[in-house]
């Protein structure tokens, strides 16, 4: 079989998707799919939507516009503010975005009138991360100028943390963001249909709450295909946390020393590495590497231990394991090992329907 490959358990996913919706659900809160993880990857997103999930999100609109391509059938949400560059296909391919600059919202506006449609805008609140959203005291006086834009129609308002700041989600935050939306909806007369609290790592506020006031939609991606919250990477129980593995392939193994021997410079990377004498080692090198996928998140199944990596070589300290030429290691991926796995062109996908552990 081909490697480096991605086996992806359709199932699993599946069964993770139903699962955090029957969660939130229960609390009122709707789960929208996040596909930038899985780069859009259709049979992935298919089974999204068939357990339950109506709107998929993407930071990417080529990846929305691969769904769109590949016959998906569902809402679509740009999740990054669109660049201005971008904001035709934007309004062509999403149909509501998350927004935090008023000139790009009027650039949608102009862009919806021609192409005839009513493109949804949710507006980003900055609540402490630092990443994106516009500040709580600058609100009302932007809500007045989109109300008034025609192609416009702002369903809603959301928030995201624990990004770039670390700031976790909270009953401080999410008890402002309700209360920002029912300011709005006082004001200008509106009914707001997304109060979109956050992402995965939503969950452990969500699990300790006991009234998550207005907040009614979180855009999941991780919890899905990981079965973990980011904030502690805890598994969520009842989740499965290997829909996806990745494999590589044993093309060398040999007997060697653990120390580099001759004159040190840097390495492929412009560091100079620095090693530990523990006496001679048995390794093996995989024919997976930095262009396959982010190595710092790959966790080995077997008792082996990865000492590094180039571009398109894995080195592992295989132990007392005992490995062949040929011979096929599986490893966990975290989320950006994950993500950049689904992005690497080098890295075949594998579906696998069934549930049982292999
Ligand atoms: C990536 C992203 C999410 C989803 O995050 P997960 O940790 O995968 O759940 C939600 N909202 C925004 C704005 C994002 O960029």
């Amino acid at each position: 079989m081909a490697s480096p490959r991605i086996e992806i358990n359709l199932e699993r996913i599946g069964h993770n998707v139903r699962m955090l919706d029957a969660l939130y659900g229960a609390k009122g809160i709707k789960v929208i799919g996040v596909t930038k993880g899985v780069c859009g990857d259709p049979a992935i997103v298919e089974t999204l939507l068939k357990n339950g999930i109506e709107t998929l999100a993407d930071s990417r609109v080529s990846n929305l516009k691969n769904m769109r391509e590949a016959g998906i059938k569902a809402q679509f949400m740009l999740l990054r503010a669109p660049l201005i560059s971008e904001v035709e296909t934007v309004v062509k391919y999403a149909d509501i975005s998350l927004n935090s600059e008023l000139l790009t919202i009027k650039i949608l506006s102009k862009y919806a009138i021609a192409q005839k449609k009513s493109h949804k805008v949710i507006l980003m609140i900055e609540l402490g991360d630092l990443r994106e959203g516009i500040m709580p005291i600058d609100v009302t006086e932007i809500v007045t100028q989109i109300v008034k834009l025609e192609g416009i129609e702002l369903v809603g308002i959301g928030t995201n943390l624990a990004c770039f700041g670390g700031i976790k989600p909270d009953e401080g935050n999410m008890s402002q963001l309700s209360a920002i939306a029912g300011e709005l909806e006082e004001a200008f007369g509106l009914s707001l249909q997304f109060i979109s609290g956050g992402g995965s790592t939503n969950y452990n506020w969500f699990s300790k709450t006991k009234n998550v006031k207005r907040v009614n939609n979180l855009r999941i991606g991780e919890s899905i295909y990981l079965g973990c919250e980011p904030l502690h990477r805890t598994i969520i129980p009842k989740l499965f946390t290997d829909a996806f593995k990745l494999i590589g392939e044993v093309i060398e193994i040999k007997t060697k020393p653990s120390l580099p021997y001759g004159e040190v410079g840097q390495n492929a990377f412009g560091e100079i590495p620095v090693f530990e004498d523990q006496g001679l080692m048995r390794r093996a090198i995989l024919g997976i590497g930095l262009q396959d996928v982010t190595v710092s998140g790959l966790i080995p199944y077997l008792d082996i231990d990865i000492l590094g990596a180039s571009s398109d070589h894995l080195i592992l300290n295989v132990k007392q394991t005992i490995l062949k030429i040929g011979d096929e290691v599986s490893f966990h991926l975290n989320y950006g090992a994950l993500l950049s796995a689904m992005t690497s062109p080098y890295v075949t996908k594998q579906y696998d329907e069934s549930i049982e552990c292999k």
